[in-house]
């Protein structure tokens, strides 16, 4: 899977990806975490689609020596387990509003012994007004959890000046980036790329939106909890 995606990984790397697909595959029997049940769907729609993001994630995060990232919508740990996986050097918190996948992703990060991770329950609209998290992070990703100009509302408050964005889409990625251009300059950021990725065993196109952090966000947003999903900017 890996060489097929042109990432290297360890032997105990690899061992730790495939338990946590164990624990996802287990789990999701008992908690409804995930649509996606079999070993294969798994691995291919949840591990190797998010491990498509370490080839720009290596290049954006190039010479940081301890790079901060937030998955925002984490859901059952994707892409950030994987990814916190792949490249441990990253100091990854994983966010989502839904109780029971963060005390999944709690789990999980226990079981698999990760350290510099951990899971937060909150909304993105709320968490992105806490200090601790406003403008803190140098990577902010999200996959599969809002049309663009609705998701650039709850990524780029958490992004410091200069730091980055990246939104996993699939072919959509286009038309969403053209549709997204008024929040991301309102947000203070910029289109930097939309990297286009192929995804071993599946036939579908996806794409990274790659968006550049350039101006602090202005302080009214992320407007209140529901508010970037019922008015997208
Ligand atoms: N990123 C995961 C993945 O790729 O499998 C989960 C995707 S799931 C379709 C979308 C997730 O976003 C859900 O778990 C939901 O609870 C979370 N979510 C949606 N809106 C959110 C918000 N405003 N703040 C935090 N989490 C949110």
């Amino acid at each position: 899977m890996a060489g097929d995606l042109k990432v290297t990984l360890t032997d105990d790397q690899c061992s730790v990806l495939a338990r946590y697909a164990q624990l996802l595959v287990e789990w999701n029997s008992r908690v409804n975490l995930t649509a996606i049940e079999d070993d294969a769907g798994v691995l291919t729609r949840h591990l190797a689609d998010s491990l498509t993001v370490l080839p720009a994630l290596d290049r954006i995060l190039a010479g940081v020596p301890a790079p901060r990232m937030i998955d925002v919508g984490t859901g059952a740990g994707l892409p950030g387990i994987p990814i916190k996986i792949a490249r441990p050097h990253i100091v990854v918190d994983l966010t989502d509003s839904t109780g029971k996948k963060i005390r999944f992703c709690a789990a999980a990060i226990g079981e698999l012994e990760l350290a510099g991770i951990r899971a937060i329950h909150g909304r993105a609209e709320e968490m992105a007004r806490r200090p601790e998290h406003r403008e803190q992070y140098d990577l902010v990703i999200a996959r599969a959890v809002a049309p663009l100009p609705t998701l650039t509302e709850y990524m780029l408050p958490f992004a410091r000046v200069s730091g980055w964005c990246i939104a996993m889409k699939g072919a959509e990625a286009q038309a969403e980036a053209e549709q997204a251009q008024k929040a991301i300059a309102t947000l203070g950021g910029s289109m930097e790329t939309i990297d286009t990725v192929a995804l071993p065993g599946a036939p579908d196109r996806r794409a990274l939106i790659i968006i550049r952090k350039v101006r602090p966000t202005p302080a009214r947003y992320p407007r209140p909890s529901g508010a970037p999903r019922a008015s997208p900017l």
